[in-house]
């Protein structure tokens, strides 16, 4: 069976040439898997009965499985969506987490279970890498979380055409240019008109730095870009960043500035997490003022996110601050990420299989309902 999840628009018109049905079917179906949300055959009332016959012989409609959907004191939700089926839940899922603000709605979208690339801070890099997640289990994610909100009081009663998920961010588990083809086409998916129509400047690809993808990403699929740099210098990144020994501080800043010439945005922005002790003194500030001083770009601090075994802790406040003073000072505009959903464990960096001890601070545990 084909699951058409899996497809952005172009390949589903392929797959109809294929089967000597017009490609313009595939406008149709997009328009009812994604823009409605619907995936009953019965209910595409524009498809001719025989087509729908066919496609009900031939294909399937495979969303991943959510095991689990919080909702925290702030609004935040996290669904935990198992992609292989454990009996117990607790491996081989990874998390989706969807935030709202007073002026958007943010999804924050997995790409794979675990991660290969083992930064230190990261307790998904902790868990090693798994499998790259699917195409229908990356979009699957923006699927399930739009249909359940809009089951939801309170967005139920928006226009059809407000969007309750204004911005995607991929900064799940996973490094997504290391599931490059997969995530590209999930997000051709979010990105084309008749699925879920966001903006190239409201979809942002967060990576640790892998070089080469960067620039096949520009001419690919341009979206905003985030990129965790953590680090000012080669000698402390090399440490909490593995992967810049391979893609070093000076590589990986050209590959900006050659992004930027493509970009939706004209600006990247650093991730920077605040690690005590480690790369948040005054000194460090100094030293990145000054390696980014080509790049156009904004700061993103976000506060060290804690787990077991860590071997970290969190700056200080007035550390922060003083850091985020200092690069403010230098004329950069700043932002300190807000923890969002403590109390379901939604926070950045802590995504990752901690099912047992998450279910137990529940707020409120939702049955999903199986959908159609
Ligand atoms: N792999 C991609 C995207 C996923 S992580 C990347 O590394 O960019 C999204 C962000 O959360 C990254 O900046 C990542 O470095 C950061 N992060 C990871 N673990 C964290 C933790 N424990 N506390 C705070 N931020 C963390
Ligand atoms: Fe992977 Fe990103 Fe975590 Fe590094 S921070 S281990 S790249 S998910």
């Amino acid at each position: 069976m084909t699951n058409l999840l899996n497809f952005n628009q172009p390949q589903l018109a392929e797959y109809f040439t294929g089967i000597g049905e017009k490609p313009f079917r595939a406008k149709q179906l997009m328009r009812w898997m994604h823009h409605f949300g619907v995936l009953d055959l019965d209910q595409m009332t524009d498809i001719a009965q025989s087509l729908r016959e066919k496609l009900r012989n031939e294909t399937e409609f495979t969303l991943p499985d959510v095991q689990l959907e919080q909702i925290s004191d702030d609004g935040t939700r996290k669904w935990l969506i198992g992609t292989d089926n454990t009996k117990d839940g607790s491996a081989n899922s990874v998390e989706t987490v969807f935030i709202p603000e007073d002026d958007r709605g943010t999804l924050c979208i997995s790409s794979q279970v675990g991660c290969a690339l083992e930064c230190t801070f990261c307790s998904t890099g902790r868990q090693g890498f798994n499998r790259n997640l699917s195409v229908s289990e990356i979009i699957g994610q923006l699927w399930i979380a739009n249909h359940s909100l809009r089951q939801s009081e309170g967005y139920n009663m928006l226009p059809a055409n407000d969007r309750i998920i204004s911005n995607v961010v991929m900064m799940g588990m996973g490094e997504p240019l290391a599931n490059y083809d997969n995530v590209v086409t999930a997000m051709q998916i979010m990105l084309d008109d008749s699925a879920y129509g966001l903006s190239r400047r409201r979809v942002t690809l967060s990576t640790s730095g892998l070089v080469p993808a960067m620039d096949r990403l520009k001419e690919d699929c341009p979206v905003a870009l985030a990129v965790s740099l953590h680090a000012p210098n080669d000698a402390l990144r090399d440490e909490i960043v593995p992967i810049n020994k391979k893609y070093p501080i000076k590589t990986l800043m050209a590959a900006c500035e050659r992004y930027l010439v493509k970009a939706p945005r004209d600006f990247v922005t650093f991730e920077y997490v605040m690690l005590d002790g480690i790369n948040d003194t005054l000194e460090h500030a100094k030293q990145l003022i000054n390696v980014v001083r080509d790049i156009p770009c904004k700061f993103n601090l976000i506060p060290f996110n804690p787990f077991p075994n860590s071997g970290y802790d969190t700056s200080k406040p007035m550390q922060v601050r003083a850091f985020r003073d200092m690069l403010m000072q230098a004329g950069y505009v700043v932002t300190v990420r807000k923890t969002r959903g403590d109390d379901i464990d939604a926070a950045c960096g802590q995504l990752a299989g901690k099912v047992l001890d998450k279910t137990r601070r529940t707020q409120k545990t939702i049955p999903i309902q199986p959908t159609s």
